[in-house]
């Protein structure tokens, strides 16, 4: 028997397995999408709401916690093919999601052709009369399933989070860290904050798990990657990861080898807690599958520095 109120991970396949998830919400026959992946995840997406047993015309909102491409850049394709879906998003986002010229100038300024090709090909406009804007505490009605979205700042300026009274969680986005299964221990999960470009305010994401925890949620659904429970120590391990790091910034701040020192910094604070954590083969395991988000955090990171300096 199909669980009408199911909550969904759906796996984007954005670059590996288990990197990047979407989430489909349901309640009463209705659904919602929350996050999409890029714009070539978008048949992926398409064909997990199928396999869920959800009509397409039954999905009635497509919400985005932030409009970084590995959350928002498949929602012109989504838009198109969800007949009765609508968009909603960040105040901050919705000229970029109407008009996504700057964010497709963005994307090939960072990955190149080749590999905006791969990722990225089919990103569309979304019509201005399927988005909806969500202001902080705008409420999402999804037949009777009521979705919060607050504002969460930190990670992106562009950013909410959706609170899910019914289970008492957090459909967080980038907000709450990182969080791979493959570094899962008996401790439970390991977790380090996203600071990628180019919006890292520390104050603001200090500020915003502190907000996401002030709801007691049993748990907390990230885009990189799944549920995640024990939200109190993780959110203590992401207040002192974000504090490390900043003073890692600073220290390589005015150096020549500003980059390779922040990129050094980070793989050592991070392989050490992996290793406090009880994660085997420490070095080489956050090499492997923290490699590329160590230097997103150095860059954002840089972009935070040279804020301060202006
Ligand atoms: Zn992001």
């Amino acid at each position: 028997m199909h669980d009408r109120n199911a909550i969904t991970i759906i796996d984007t396949g954005y670059v590996r397995p288990g990197l990047c998830a979407a989430y489909l919400v349901e309640s009463a026959g209705r659904a919602a999408l929350i996050d999409c992946g890029t714009a070539t995840c978008a048949q992926t997406v398409l064909d997990a709401i199928d396999a869920a047993g959800v009509p397409r015309d039954a999905v009635d909102w497509l919400l985005v916690t932030h409009v970084h491409l590995d959350h928002a850049g498949a929602a012109g394709p989504l838009i198109r093919a969800l007949p009765n879906a609508r968009l909603v998003v960040h105040p901050r986002g919705a000229p970029h999601m109407i008009d996504p010229t700057k964010l497709i100038a963005g994307a090939k300024a960072v990955y190149g052709e080749a590999m905006f090709e791969r990722d990225h090909a089919g990103m569309l406009p979304v019509a201005e009369d399927r988005v909806v804007v969500a202001e902080d505490a705008h409420v999402v009605e999804l037949a009777g399933r009521p979705l919060l979205c607050i504002d969460t700042p930190g990670h992106a300026l562009h950013h909410y989070s959706v609170w899910d009274a019914a289970t008492r969680s957090w459909f967080a986005g980038d907000t709450f860290g990182l969080s791979y299964r493959e570094l899962d221990t008996s401790t439970g999960a390991f977790t380090v904050p996203t600071t990628s470009p180019v919006q890292f305010d520390p104050d603001q994401m200090h500020a915003s798990i502190d907000k996401l925890l002030a709801t007691s949620p049993v748990s907390i659904r990230i885009a990189h990657y799944g549920e995640v429970t024990g939200c109190e120590r993780l959110a203590a391990d992401l207040h002192v990861q974000i504090d490390a790091m900043v003073t890692i910034a600073q220290a390589a701040q005015g150096h020549d080898d500003r980059h390779a020192r922040i990129v050094d910094g980070l793989t050592q604070l991070y392989t050490a807690r992996a290793a406090a954590h009880g994660i085997d083969d420490a070095a080489a395991r956050v090499h492997g599958i923290l490699g590329g988000d160590i230097v997103l955090n150095a860059q954002g990171l840089e972009v935070w520095l040279d804020r301060q300096a202006r």
